[in-house]
């Protein structure tokens, strides 16, 4: 058996995690010239509950990595199909800043795939080397609150910068006082893997009208997302509060979900390697930062309150974060303080679309109001063009039409209206 590399005692940025948030850090970061140690508990290459969809959005990162070929080469996805409530209709992905097609990439091969693009720039990757504690540092003065090191089982590693990139539970991020508030819109979600003969369709499938199979509508999507490799990816998502919790055994939903789509998807089999799991979605979360860490993806919740995809949030979050930190003055100091830089940051970057995307998810939590709005909505090619566009989040800051204007004016206010700031101190 080939014996793992020994963990370094000390290095400059420490990145838990090597998930889309954490290799694009570690990439930007290792590309700036820094000197970068990832740590992932799993061993690679490792499953993660997805849906494995890659909106524009996402692909614009994928591309600055140097993966959009890769990707589109795989599967080029066009847009979507969208159907319910006695309407199908065909959008296509806006064109314009993000660039207009997407892609579908399982993430046992995409995530091995980011994590060999940072291990090129320059990162030294440790998996199976799961964090299990933090240590503050307690020397006085201004770095009080700074962690000195990070602790995996007996080995202690010494850290200038820690970024926490652990995911959705983020363990890390909990020890050091990341707080997920269940009052703001939150969504729990299954995926599968299905045999289909369209598995090389270039269009996915989102089913607007999700029933359970006692014909309950869900607040919701059913999608398909074909992979290009002989499998879709298929799952169910719902969106819950604290308030409103969920009402569905999500599992089952998936399955009755796979029965009625199986003639239209040409599934040729049961869904299989289902899993399920819950997303903190647009910035319900608190305490993001210190003095010399920050958390980013899934542990700093930046998920799209209306469609659950967070790929694309991890890895420009990456790159926003690797900015940030090389902003400051180089390693030999302690570098910038991140307290309040990154929560400011991720606030002037996806306050609006988030506060705005968090309200209207709010409102499909009442039982009332998709079976209201659902059928207008669908009725018009021009409102759901308009729908996907605000959903996918890819509404540019130079685009100045009615529906960009109208979807920052209604985010300003929802965001003077919140009850708690997006990722509060
Ligand atoms: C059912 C479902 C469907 C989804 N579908 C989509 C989709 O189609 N498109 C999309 O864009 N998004 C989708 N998402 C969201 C997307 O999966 C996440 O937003 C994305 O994975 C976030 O990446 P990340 O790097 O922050 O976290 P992760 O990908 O979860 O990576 C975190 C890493 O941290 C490691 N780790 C955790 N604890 C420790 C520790 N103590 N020490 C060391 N390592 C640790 C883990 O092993 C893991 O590898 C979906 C989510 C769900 C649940």
């Amino acid at each position: 058996m080939q014996s793992r590399p020994a963990l370094p005692a000390s290095t400059d940025v420490l990145v838990v995690g090597c998930g889309p948030a954490g290799s694009a850090t570690a990439t930007w970061l290792a590309r700036a010239g820094r000197e970068v140690t990832v740590l992932d508990a799993a061993t690679f290459p490792r499953d993660k509950t997805c849906g494995d969809g890659l909106t524009p959005r996402a692909m614009a990162e994928v591309d600055r990595l140097g993966l959009g070929t890769w990707a589109r080469d795989r599967i080029t996805i066009q847009g979507l199909d969208l159907r319910g409530f006695g309407h199908e209709r065909r959008v296509p992905w806006p064109a314009g800043d993000h660039g207009g097609t997407g892609s579908a990439v399982r993430r046992t091969v995409f995530d091995d795939r980011l994590r060999q693009t940072a291990v090129e720039a320059g990162a030294v990757v440790h998996d199976g080397a799961r964090v299990t504690g933090v240590e503050v540092g307690s020397t006085g003065g201004d770095d009080d609150k700074a962690i000195r090191a990070v602790q995996v089982g007996d080995t202690r590693i010494s850290c200038r910068t820690l970024v926490v990139a652990d995911g959705v539970r983020s363990p890390v991020g909990k020890m050091l006082g990341r707080a997920w508030h269940r009052d703001s819109v939150y969504a729990v979600a299954a995926r599968s893997y299905v045999a289909s003969d369209r598995h090389d369709h270039p269009w996915i499938g989102s089913d607007l009208e999700l029933r359970d199979d006692a014909g309950a509508i869900q607040p919701g999507y059913g999608w398909v997302f074909p992979l290009g490799d002989g499998e879709v990816n298929l799952g169910v998502g719902a969106l819950a509060t604290a308030a409103r919790p969920a009402n569905v055994a999500v599992k089952e939903l998936l399955k009755h979900y796979a029965r009625i789509v199986h003639d239209s998807w040409a599934l040729a089999g049961e869904p299989r390697a289902i899993t399920s799991a819950l997303l903190p979605m647009g910035g319900a979360v608190s305490g993001v930062a210190g003095r010399n860490w920050a958390a980013v993806g899934d542990a700093a919740a930046c998920v799209n309150p209306l469609n659950g995809e967070g790929i694309d949030y991890a890895l420009e979050g990456g790159r926003l974060l690797a900015e940030l930190i090389c902003s400051g003055p180089g390693p030999a100091s302690t570098g910038t303080d991140l307290t309040r830089a990154w929560p400011e940051l991720l606030r002037a970057t996806y306050g609006e679309s988030f506060a705005i995307a968090r309200d209207a998810a709010h409102l499909l939590t009442f039982p009332q109001f998709l079976p209201f709005a659902g059928p207008i909505g669908m009725r018009s090619q021009t409102l759901m063009t308009a729908a996907v566009r605000c959903m996918s989040n890819t509404v540019a800051d130079s685009d100045r039409d009615v529906v960009a204007r109208g979807w920052r004016a209604a985010g300003s206010i929802a965001r003077r209206l919140d009850r708690r700031p997006l990722f509060a101190d």
